[in-house]
């Protein structure tokens, strides 16, 4: 079986790591000249996102049998409203590293890998590995391939801006801001890699390239946050819907298959199974579109709160932080099964009026 994979991201290296567990190597092609992230940043995975699933390691191991080690676990989450900051402590999920480092997550997957090739600085032409492979494995990332077969619809567009910087931290430690003048209906967010150094974060929505740098200056400046940056980037990133998934012997995968939820923006669990479900489609016969149902119905589920939380306003996210601060709503969300989105856009809904909305 000749199985060719394009872009050694977490999705296609996911995905390679199934189809040897069950007898292929593929062919990967990466246009970069290296595994890892071209910027530096701390991501998370929660364990509410994914529920019934509670603890996502554990899902990742016995599920889709990918065994990986996170850099840290978020052991407190800080909600920073305009007038009110709630934070919890608890297990709410894990931390990892994304550079270019051996411990950083797409090193450490591609790693694992035993047979399968790699070629660097190789741009995949799916058109052109089409005719040459029995399988081509779209995970480039982007929603291009989707779009040009006609089977992509846009849902947000966000401009993402960020920074390295240094200063006293805590690397267990999630810090989330909600503030309607510099997001618009975004969020900042900063994950520690140690307690000298940080990722620091802005997502605001529908927004050019240049107002996104008014923006991030708004934030520092309300913010208060003076910290010496030591790197930055700006990028533009999108969050949409692909249906059907497979075409022929095109899978789509990740982000360039959807894969990103549309209310924060995470992808990292919804490409681990696309990726995994992708090689089982491939090696096993199993309808990919089946195996992926689940995660896709939590993207529209999610855009259905994202909705929701555009129309908040400042005054809203303040009573949303407060929320989460009273007695009790930890153990509800984060110590059960419940299914936290679903049930926080109904209630959302039902008690969000003026000057909330
Ligand atoms: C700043 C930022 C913060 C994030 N934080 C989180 C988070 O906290 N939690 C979470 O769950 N998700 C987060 N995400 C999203 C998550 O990182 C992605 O959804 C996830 O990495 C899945 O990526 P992927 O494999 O589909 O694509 P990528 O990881 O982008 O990999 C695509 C790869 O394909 C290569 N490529 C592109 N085109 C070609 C081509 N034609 N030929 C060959 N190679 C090609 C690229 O060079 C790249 O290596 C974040 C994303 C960003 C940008």
């Amino acid at each position: 079986m000749k199985v060719a994979i394009i872009g050694a991201g977490l999705a296609g290296l996911y995905c390679a790591h199934e189809l040897e567990r069950l007898g292929t190597a593929p062919d990967i092609y990466e246009m970069r000249s290296y595994v890892g992230e071209a910027i530096s940043h701390i991501t998370a995975i929660l364990d509410i996102t994914h529920r019934p699933h509670k603890d996502m390691l554990q899902y990742f191991r016995k599920d889709l049998a990918l065994d990986i080690t996170p850099y840290n676990v978020v052991r407190s989450l800080e909600h920073r409203a305009p007038n009110k900051t709630t934070t919890l402590y608890g297990h709410f999920g894990y931390f990892f590293k994304y550079t270019r480092d051996p411990d950083s997550l797409k090193v450490q997957m591609y790693n694992k890998l035993k047979k399968s090739r790699l070629f660097l600085n190789e741009y995949g032409d799916y058109e052109r590995l089409a005719q040459k492979y029995d399988y081509v494995v779209i995970a480039n990332g982007t929603s291009a391939a989707a779009e040009e077969q006609g089977i992509w619809q846009s849902w947000l567009k966000t401009y993402v801006r960020g920074a390295v910087v240094l200063g006293s931290f805590d690397p267990t430690r999630l810090i989330v801001w909600l503030n309607k003048d510099y997001t618009k209906n975004g969020y900042a967010y900063l994950t520690a890699f140690d307690n000298k150094k940080a990722s620091l974060i802005l997502i605001a929505t529908e927004v050019n390239e240049k107002e996104v740098d008014r923006y991030w200056e708004l934030f520092l400046y309300s913010e208060n946050i003076r910290y010496p940056i030591v790197e930055e980037f700006k990028m533009a990133h999108t969050s949409g819907f692909a249906y059907p998934h497979r075409l022929g012997n095109l899978y789509f995968i990740g982000n360039a298959g959807g894969g990103v939820e549309p209310f924060l923006g995470f992808g990292h669990i919804n490409a681990a199974v696309m990726g995994v479900s992708t090689a089982r489609s491939i090696m096993l016969g199993k309808d990919y579109e089946k195996q992926i149902k689940e995660i896709m119905d939590r993207n529209i589920e999610m855009r259905q709160f994202r909705k929701l939380f555009n129309t908040m306003t400042n005054a809203g996210y303040d009573m949303l932080v407060t929320a989460l601060g009273m007695p009790g709503v930890v153990p509800i969300i984060y110590n059960t099964n419940i299914n936290a989105t679903k049930y926080g856009a109904l209630f959302s809904k039902l008690i969000l009026k003026p000057p909330y909305r």
